[in-house]
């Protein structure tokens, strides 16, 4: 299949069509080649929901942790990954998170990466997250953005981020003026959009 999603792609394709969430797992993982339990299972699952094989998530991870020995990799990782994958244990083909659950469910604590950026992070980390990231700037956006997240309307000020980053007009959202509620629904839109 010449359309197969492989573990070379992954870092092009988070600059160009992942969401906040996503984007910070995956500047995590590159920078410390490690994620902890939950940010290893929210990434995962996201990128399974991208079309990422079982193989090529191996691939992947194996890759990202550079620093750990093959046969560390196979007995701690491999079988995670697989069974996210619905291969190993119980064999249930675990969905990807919607933003619901990630937004409430397994809190962050201070050492932890996964979760909602939108939701869990201080306005100030927010708030450069968003100018690394996307390059958003302009201080009428980012105050908006910002005022969302604080009043608690953690979907709306990631579609915010969408319309501004794909030059869509306001209330237009990821289509029909739906707001972000999957990080893989924001994820399949911008690759939509670039056809
Ligand atoms: Fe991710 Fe959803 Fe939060 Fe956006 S609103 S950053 S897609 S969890």
């Amino acid at each position: 299949d010449g359309n197969a999603i492989t573990a070379d792609m992954i870092d092009d394709l988070a600059k160009r069509h992942f969401p906040l969430c996503m984007r910070n797992l995956h500047s995590v993982l590159r920078e410390k080649k490690h994620l902890r339990h939950h940010a290893r299972q929210q990434y995962n699952l996201f990128l399974k929901g991208v079309g990422l094989s079982v193989d090529e998530a191996i691939v992947f991870w194996r890759r990202s942790f550079t620093s750990m020995s093959a046969d560390k990799f196979d007995k701690e990782h491999k079988y995670n990954i697989r069974h996210n994958y619905g291969l190993e244990g119980k064999r249930m083909n675990y969905p990807p998170k919607d933003c619901q659950r990630i937004i409430s469910s397994d809190q962050p604590g201070p050492q932890d990466s996964h979760g909602c950026p939108f939701r869990h992070f201080a306005e100030p980390s927010l708030s450069s997250a968003l100018g690394s990231t996307y390059r958003i700037t302009n201080a009428v956006d980012l105050r908006e953005i910002l005022e969302l997240a604080k009043t608690g309307h953690p979907h709306v000020a990631c579609t915010r981020v969408f319309e501004i980053t794909h030059g869509i007009k306001k209330g237009e959202g990821i289509g029909q003026s739906a707001s972000v509620s999957h990080p893989n629904k924001y994820f399949d839109r911008s690759m939509e959009l670039e056809k």
